[in-house]
């Protein structure tokens, strides 16, 4: 399109575009720039604070929609080169472009303002805790795979802003085991001519590949997510990924016949191996199979754990809660120090991983209620010394904050990856609860996901 031709195609939208010099003050919590234009806030991607660029706005019926950057004016000395060859289309990282140690900084203050802003805290925050090499840690990718409008078999990654797949060859943040694996099984695929979903049909047979690797030992899970239960290929498809790729301990379909978003469904079949993987933390270890929650960045879980822990004091005498306990991983390295856990979690297969794991690493003081943990904590109303809470990103509810200040426990440690229901929970808290600390842990390096261990104390209110 020609300009004359864009601006008519404007007109005819009754939009009007419009470009300006701006300064970035600051980041917002998705990593964009901040910058204000006639009295607006507005969000531009890949600009940096103090960086000065031209930004154009579009204006629809007056009313600013978006804006874009033009050109870079200035460089700020915090900007890299990001290393990752897809990182301007991508939906995956957005602090690439930031250097290691100012993605720190900026995530100590990001959870510095949301405290503030969402629930009028203001306590410092400690130095976020960082990883000495951040790339390669997540144990565990999904991909979608599709046909490109060539009848090419591709996979990758979500465009930014988008529900377009770009073909990846290789992803910077993704263990290292995981890729030859996959292109295994996209070579399976060529030559069983098993086909890749299309979504605007609903048909096509293999929808999503999981990987999930165990850091500490030689064990890798493989998940085909499929549209239906039998399919004609299926044993010399599966033969020829494990003659390729023999270091694949377990291979699992999972059956999503479902028009839908959400990647599992919710029958399994275990096609290879024991149907799970083990890993290690802390010195214990961990059965995970394929529907349970398990942290993405192994070496930092460990760091997030021992500050848990550390803050929480356990002495011998204690009695611990691990509310949204997923495979028990925090209540069982709390179990060594106190009288006893509980562990509350509603995901059934995680439960029984978690049950496996206790007896597997001997721990007898322990036990595992498959609930919701705000019925839990409503219709049981046992009293606790130490409380673990950790949340999905969608945090806690009301009525179990409110439960938990009635059993009162000494400690309540909550740990969270959402910074903003983080801030609403704690509110409910304040009035018996004190802050000790707040401690950000990066366990997303390269984006601007943050989690956070805030450590709380009852008040001694006599
Ligand atoms: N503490 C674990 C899991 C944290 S993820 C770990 O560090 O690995 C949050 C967990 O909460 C998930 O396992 C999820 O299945 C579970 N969950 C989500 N909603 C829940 C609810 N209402 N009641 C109990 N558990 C819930």
């Amino acid at each position: 399109m020609n300009l004359n031709q864009t601006r008519l195609k404007l007109r005819q939208n009754n939009m009007t575009k419009r470009t300006t010099k701006q300064r970035a003050f600051a980041l917002d919590d998705n990593g964009r720039g901040i910058v204000r234009i006639n009295e607006k806030t507005v969000f531009v991607d890949d600009l940096l604070t103090d960086e000065e660029a031209e930004i154009t706005t579009t204006y629809k019926y007056g009313k600013l929609k978006y804006a874009t950057l033009e050109k870079r004016l200035t460089t700020s000395p915090d900007r890299v080169e990001p290393k990752c060859q897809y990182y301007n289309s991508c939906g995956g990282c957005n602090l690439m472009h930031l250097s290691y140690s100012k993605q720190l900084e900026y995530k100590q203050q990001k959870v510095q303002n949301l405290l503030h802003k969402f629930a009028h805290i203001d306590v410092e925050v400690n130095p976020t805790l960082g990883m000495e090499n951040p790339y390669n840690f997540r144990n565990k990718i999904q991909v979608p795979v599709r046909l490109d409008s060539n009848g090419k078999i591709i996979t990758g990654f979500f465009k930014k802003n988008s529900h377009e797949i770009i073909e990846i060859d290789g992803c910077l943040i993704e263990n290292k085991r995981a890729r030859p694996l996959l292109n295994a099984v996209k070579r399976s695929m060529e030559v069983f001519n098993v086909l890749p979903y299309d979504e605007i049909n609903h048909d096509g047979i293999l929808r999503h590949i999981i990987i999930r690797t165990s850091l500490h030992y030689d064990q890798v899970m493989l998940v085909l997510v499929t549209t239906k239960k039998d399919f004609s290929k299926k044993q010399g498809f599966v033969g020829k990924i494990l003659e390729e790729c023999p270091q694949i301990t377990t291979i699992i379909q999972n059956i999503n016949s479902e028009k839908t978003n959400v990647i599992l469904g919710k029958t399994e079949k275990i096609l290879h191996g024991p149907g799970y993987i083990k890993d290690s933390i802390l010195g214990k270890d961990f059965l995970i199979s394929s529907l349970s929650f398990y942290q993405t960045n192994p070496s930092q879980t460990e760091k997030l754990y021992s500050v848990a822990l550390d803050e929480a004091n356990i002495s011998k005498s204690d009695t611990v809660l691990d509310a949204y306990s997923g495979i028990g991983t925090i209540g069982i390295c709390a179990s060594t120090k106190a009288q006893n856990v509980t562990c509350v979690e509603v995901v059934s297969s995680a439960v029984d991983d978690a049950k496996n794991n206790a007896r597997m690493n001997n721990i007898k003081n322990i036990n595992f209620i498959k609930d919701d943990c705000t019925n839990y904590i409503i219709n049981n109303k046992v009293s606790f010394d130490v409380v673990f809470l950790d949340p999905p990103r969608k945090g806690s509810t009301p009525d179990f904050l409110n439960a938990l200040k009635e059993i009162s426990p000494k400690k309540i440690i909550y740990i969270s990856c959402n910074p903003v229901t983080l801030s609403r929970d704690l509110t409910f808290l304040l009035d018996k609860y004190e802050i000790k600390s707040v401690t950000p842990v990066d366990m997303f390096p390269q984006s601007s996901h943050v989690e956070t261990v805030v450590s709380l104390e009852l008040k001694n209110l006599s």
